[in-house]
């Protein structure tokens, strides 16, 4: 049996947020894609909240368009 810690809590890792979790996205990713956000979890995945998904979400198909362009 492995410690599950990671499932002890179920809030957003972006500080001063306390949502309920919705995804769990690599803690890179967010840094790049919402460099604006601050995570309060230092371990390589962080749990974002429908919110901050949802902001992740559009913030990387932002990027995905202009790599698109770019090229
Ligand atoms: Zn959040």
């Amino acid at each position: 049996m492995s410690p599950n810690k990671e499932n002890n809590t179920a809030s957003c890792d972006v500080v001063g947020c306390s949502l309920d979790v919705k995804r769990s996205i690599s803690s890179s990713k967010i840094k790049n894609t919402l460099s604006s956000v601050t995570l309060s979890s230092s371990s390589r995945k962080a749990k974002l909240c429908k919110i901050h998904y949802k902001e992740f979400k559009k913030a990387s198909k932002k990027d995905r368009k202009l790599e698109m362009l770019g090229r």
